[in-house]
C-alpha cells in the first residue's frame, strides 16, 4: 500500500521530523500494511507516532478512521489538541463530553471527517458505540484499533483495568481490522497476559532497548534530604520542570514549603488533597514553564509531558519496576534528563518493614523481599547504573553501545550514571562489619538486651556517653575498636548490613538491632562487605549568571548571549499562543525546536523549513509569527 517513503513523508510533512526513531518504522510499514502488532517501548520511546501515522496513511489511502483506545481521559484533550495543531483531524470521546458534543463527534465520525478517535475503553465496549463501529467497517471505513496501555489489561501489570477485558470484542466483531497494543511495562508475565487477553498471539511483536540513554541516573547518600533535593535543583536545574516523589503526604507537603521558601515554583499533589486542587495544580504543572511537582506516587501516570528535566525521589520506592516507572517521566523529548534519589538507613528499614509488617501470605512476601533486594543492590551498587537497571530487564548492555564501552577495565561505562562518571573509591568494610557484629553479639550476653544504631556506634567508637555508662558497656571487649571509623563510614556498613539481611530491625521493639542467619557468613569473613567512599558533597559553586534577565533561562543545547535572548523570547510568545489555544505549551513547539530556532535566527520562510518538529501545518501557522519575535529582539 504505503511506501516507506510516503510514510517518511508523513513523518516529514505532519510532524516536522526528519527521521523515524529506533523500530518505529519497521511498526508504521507492518501497522500500515494492515498487520497486528504489539508495541513495547520505554516511556518517551515514541509510541504515539506509531498509531497515528499508520491511521494518516490508511485514512489517505480511503480507510477511514483509526480508533485509540486510552484510559488516560484527562489527557485526551490535549492529545487531540496536539493533533489539530499538526493540522491532523481528530477527536476524543469520553465522559468529560455533554451529550450534546457527543453525539456531533459521532455525526463527524459517521461521516467519515475523522482520521483518529480516542475513547475511553468502557466507551468503546458500550452496544452504541459498537454498533457505530459496525456501521464504519460496514463500508470499509475502520482503519485500525490501537490499544494503549495495554498493560491495563493484566492483573500482572501495575494498573490493572477491568474495563480491558472487554476489549476482546474488538476482534470477536471486527477480524479484519489490525490492531495494535502498546505499553511500556516490560515485564514477562504481563506481556504474556496481554497477548492472551487480547488475543494478539499472532501479533508481530516489537520490543525495543528499555535503555533510556539520556536520562543520567544518580544516587546519593541521604543526610538532611530535603537540603540536598534543594541543592540539586539549585544547582543543576534552576527554572526546570521536574518532579519529586516523596512517601507522605505530610513529607509531600513539608517539601513543597521547603522548595517555595527558597523561590522555587513548587506545587504538592497527593489523594489527600480535593481533586479540584489536584486537577489545578495537575494543570500548572503541564501548562506552565518550570514547576516543580512534589508528590506522592498518586502523581505521573500518563502524564506525558516531554520537557520534565528532573524526577527525584527523596524516600526509595518498593522496587525496580516503580523507580523505572516513575523515572521515566523524565526527558521524554530525548533531551539530557536527571533522575537523583536520595537514599538512606532510614530508607532500608521502612521497606524492610512495611513488608514485615503487611498482612500479606509469606510466600508473597518473600516475592517483595527480593524486589526490594534489588532495588538495594542498585542503590548500593558502585559499577554502572544503567547495567543495573536494564539486567533487571532481562537486558545486557554490550560493549560500545549507545556510547558505552568497557574502556578496557572489564568494567561497563555508559558515560551517564553517577558511577562511570565519576567511579566512587570503594573501600573494604568487611572489617569494620563484623567489629559492628560481634558488638551486637556481646552487648545481648552482657545485658540481655538489645539497643539501636546510634549506640551501637558509639560503643564501637569508643565514645563515652551517659547510656555507655549507665550499662557498663565500656567494658565490652569492643569497646572503642573501630575508633578510626567515622560515624558515616560505620553507617554506611550498618546499612549494607541492613540492606543484605545480615542485621534485622526490631520494629516492635524500638528499632533495635539484631543479629541474623546471615550474620554468621559476614562473622566469618565468608562474605565481604564493599562500600563506596561517602565523599562530603563539594562545596557549593556558584553558578556564572549571563545577564540578569536570561539567568534563569536554560536552554537544551548551547545558545551564545543573543541567541538566548531569542531562546526567551521565543517561549514568552510560545506562552501566549498556549494560554490562547488552552494547551500546554510544549503542543505548539517543543524547547528543542524553539532552542534551533533560536540558534539558526530565521529571516526568511525557507530559513524555518527543515527544523525539527515544524510540520506544514505550524510552518502555515506560526511562520510569520516567529520571524517576527526573532526581528525584534
Ligand atoms: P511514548 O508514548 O512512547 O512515551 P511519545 O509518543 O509521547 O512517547 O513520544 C515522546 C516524544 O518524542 C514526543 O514529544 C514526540 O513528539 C517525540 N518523537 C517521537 N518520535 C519522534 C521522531 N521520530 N523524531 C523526533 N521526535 C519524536
Ligand atoms: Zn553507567
Amino acid at each position: 500500500m504505503s511506501s516507506s517513503a510516503s510514510l517518511a513523508g508523513i513523518l516529514r510533512e505532519v510532524f516536522g521530523y526528519p527521521g523515524f526513531r529506533g523500530p518505529q518504522q519497521a511498526i508504521i510499514e507492518h501497522v500500515t500494511a494492515g498487520g497486528d502488532a504489539l508495541v513495547l517501548m520505554p516511556t518517551g520511546g515514541g509510541k504515539s507516532l506509531c498509531y497515528q501515522i499508520p491511521a494518516i496513511a490508511r485514512q489517505r489511502a480511503g480507510l477511514g478512521v483509526g480508533i485509540v483506545i486510552s484510559p488516560l481521559i484527562a489527557l485526551m484533550h490535549d492529545q487531540v489538541g496536539a493533533l489539530h495543531e499538526a493540522g491532523v483531524s481528530a477527536a476524543f470521546l469520553n465522559s468529560t463530553l455533554s451529550s450534546e458534543e457527543a453525539s456531533a463527534v459521532e455525526q463527524q465520525l459517521l461521516r467519515g471527517e475523522l482520521t483518529l478517535l480516542y475513547a475511553a475503553p468502557e466507551r468503546v465496549t458500550t452496544p452504541r458505540f459498537l454498533a457505530l463501529l459496525a456501521a464504519l467497517a460496514q463500508r470499509g471505513h475502520l482503519s485500525l484499533f490501537a490499544i494503549d496501555e495495554a498493560h491495563c489489561v493484566s492483573q500482572w501489570g501495575h494498573d490493572f483495568r477491568p474495563e480491558y477485558r472487554a476489549l476482546t470484542v474488538l476482534h470477536e466483531r471486527f477480524p479484519g481490522v489490525p490492531r495494535m497494543a502498546l505499553t511500556a511495562t516490560a515485564d514477562a508475565l504481563t506481556r504474556e497476559d496481554i497477548l492472551e487477553r487480547l488475543q494478539l498471539q499472532d501479533a508481530r511483536a516489537f520490543v525495543s532497548s528499555f535503555d533510556r540513554p539520556n536520562i543520567r541516573y544518580t544516587i546519593v547518600e541521604k543526610r538532611d534530604g530535603t537540603q540536598q533535593l534543594l541543592r540539586f535543583i539549585q544547582r543543576e536545574h534552576e527554572g526546570e520542570a521536574g518532579i519529586v516523589y516523596c512517601q507522605s503526604r505530610r513529607k509531600v507537603e513539608d517539601v513543597a514549603q521547603t522548595l517555595v521558601d527558597a523561590g522555587i515554583d513548587a506545587m504538592p499533589y497527593h489523594a489527600g488533597l480535593d481533586a479540584k486542587m489536584r486537577q489545578r495544580n495537575q494543570d500548572r504543572f503541564l501548562r506552565e514553564d518550570g514547576m516543580v511537582m512534589v508528590a506522592t506516587i498518586a502523581f505521573g501516570m500518563g502524564i506525558d509531558k516531554p520537557d520534565v528535566r528532573f524526577v527525584a525521589h527523596l524516600d526509595m520506592p518498593k522496587n525496580i519496576e516503580g523507580y523505572y516507572q516513575e523515572t521515566g517521566r523524565a526527558g521524554r523529548d530525548g533531551l539530557p534528563a536527571h533522575a537523583w534519589m536520595g537514599y538512606g538507613l532510614q530508607d532500608v528499614v521502612n521497606q524492610r518493614r512495611m513488608i514485615d509488617e503487611s498482612p500479606a501470605e509469606e510466600e508473597f512476601k518473600l516475592a517483595l523481599r527480593g524486589k526490594l533486594d534489588a532495588l538495594l543492590g542498585l542503590a548500593e551498587a558502585t559499577d554502572c547504573r544503567r547495567v543495573r537497571l536494564l539486567a533487571y530487564f532481562g537486558e545486557q548492555m554490550a560493549d560500545g553501545e549507545n556510547g558505552g564501552s568497557a574502556n578496557g577495565t572489564g568494567r561497563y561505562n555508559c558515560r551517564n550514571c553517577d558511577n562511570c562518571l565519576h567511579p566512587p573509591e570503594v573501600w573494604d568494610g568487611t572489617e569494620a562489619a563484623r567489629k559492628l557484629l560481634s558488638t551486637i553479639y556481646r552487648i545481648r550476653q552482657q545485658s540481655g538486651m538489645s539497643f539501636g544504631a546510634g549506640h551501637l556506634m558509639d560503643i564501637v567508637r569508643g565514645k563515652v556517653t551517659e547510656k555507655v555508662t549507665q550499662y557498663g558497656h565500656a567494658s565490652l571487649s569492643t569497646y572503642g575498636v573501630g575508633a578510626d571509623l567515622s560515624e558515616v563510614q560505620l553507617r554506611g556498613v550498618l546499612r549494607q548490613l541492613i540492606a543484605m539481611g545480615a542485621v534485622a530491625v526490631d520494629a516492635q521493639a524500638f528499632n533495635t538491632l539484631q543479629l541474623t542467619e546471615k550474620s554468621r557468613a559476614v562473622l566469618r569473613a565468608e562474605v565481604s562487605v564493599q562500600l563506596r567512599e561517602s565523599v562530603s558533597s563539594p562545596a557549593s559553586r556558584k553558578k556564572k549568571r549571563t545577564g540578569a534577565g536570561l539567568a534563569a533561562i536554560r536552554a537544551p543545547i548551547a545558545l551564545d548571549g543573543a541567541a538566548l535572548e531569542r531562546y526567551a523570547a521565543l517561549k514568552a510568545w510560545r506562552g501566549e499562543v498556549a494560554r490562547e489555544h488552552n494547551l500546554p505549551a510544549y503542543v505548539i513547539f517543543h524547547d528543542a525546536t524553539l532552542a534551533a530556532i533560536a540558534h539558526k535566527s530565521p529571516q526568511t520562510m525557507e530559513d524555518l523549513q527543515g527544523i525539527s518538529g515544524i510540520g506544514a501545518k505550524k510552518l502555515e501557522a506560526y511562520a510569520q509569527e516567529v520571524l517576527r519575535v526573532i526581528a525584534a529582539v
